[in-house]
């Protein structure tokens, strides 16, 4: 028995060292991608429910690694965020898009909203209020920053509540819009977003996934929506995949939509593709 707990004890070290060594390699190879310019930024559509019309993007962003290709930020997320370099990435982030919105402004293409995810560890970052706005007057962003919302998980917003309020209206005052991403699987207290300055509630994707044939992920849908409108939020439903959730969304008065139905996320090219196709209708 003692062999056993002692072969037992060495597999588990082999197995920590490995996820240890995984950890070390992939913030190695974060940091050369931040210095080599390894990032793009994706875009998926979401669209006004009502007629399927492009209303805005979502910002995601992709890691093009030199040899395992593209790599998935579901991947490379929390190491970035348990190394802090998630805070230069992020950065790099809303720049990159602050300049795409100049970029397709210049050239005349309709103007959309853009979607820009905010990171725990960005969040609770002193100074994220400065950085932001050197960022988006570096940028020249001026009036389009109104163009610009960004996305914030519940749990993020529940740690200190009276800094999350000074923040969040710091943001607003830079005509910056706000959305809570993932809603209702935080473990939020109804009461906070009556106080948050908020734009709108995103519907977490697992949710919609059973909104035509699981009646309480459909309640739970049904209720998220009634709440963001009687609190003036506009909502958006994610992960929308078919044809029958996006009915579904529309007969329950759902605001926006955003999904591989309507479109997956794509480079800029391909988005500027479609919008100049819309210019030419
Ligand atoms: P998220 O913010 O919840 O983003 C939505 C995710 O759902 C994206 O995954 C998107 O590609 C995926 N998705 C969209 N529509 C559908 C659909 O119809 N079905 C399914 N199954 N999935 C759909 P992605 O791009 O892999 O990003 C994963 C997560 O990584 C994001 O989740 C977000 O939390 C994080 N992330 C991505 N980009 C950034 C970033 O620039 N900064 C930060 N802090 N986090 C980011
Ligand atoms: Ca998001
Ligand atoms: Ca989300
Ligand atoms: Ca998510």
């Amino acid at each position: 028995a003692k062999r056993e707990g002692r072969n037992r004890y060495s597999y588990y070290t082999a197995e920590m060292n490995a996820e240890v060594k995984r950890r070390l390699e992939l913030e190695t190879g974060l940091r050369r991608a931040l210095r080599e310019g390894q990032f793009e930024v994706f875009y998926q559509p979401q669209v006004a429910v009502e007629n399927g019309c492009w209303v805005g993007l979502e910002a995601l962003v992709r890691w093009h690694h030199p040899e395992r290709g593209l790599v998935s930020p579901d991947e490379f997320i929390p190491v970035a965020e348990d190394s802090g370099l998630i805070e230069p990435i992020g950065e790099w982030v809303l720049a990159q898009v602050c300049r795409q919105i100049n970029e397709w402004k210049r050239r005349g293409l309709p103007s959309v909203r853009v979607a820009v995810n905010l990171s725990a560890r960005q969040f609770a970052k002193p100074g994220l209020l400065d950085d932001v706005a050197a960022i988006l007057s570096a940028e020249g962003m001026g009036t389009c920053a109104k163009q610009i919302e960004l996305e914030v998980t519940e749990s993020i917003l529940m740690g200190d509540q009276r800094r999350s309020i000074t923040l969040l209206e710091g943001l607003r005052a830079m005509g910056l819009s706000l959305s809570v991403d993932d809603f209702g699987t935080g473990y939020s207290s109804l009461s906070y977003l009556k106080r948050f300055p908020l734009t709108a509630l995103k519907i977490d994707r697992s949710f919609i996934d059973g909104v035509v044939d699981d009646p309480s992920d459909a309640t739970i849908a049904g209720a998220i929506i009634d709440l963001a409108h009687s609190l003036h939020l506009s909502v958006v439903a994610e992960g929308v995949e078919t044809e029958a959730q996006w009915q579904w969304l529309r007969a329950h008065g759902c605001d926006f939509a955003q999904g591989y139905f309507f479109g997956r996320p794509m480079p800029a090219t391909e988005i500027e593709a479609r919008l100049t196709a819309r210019l030419a209708e």
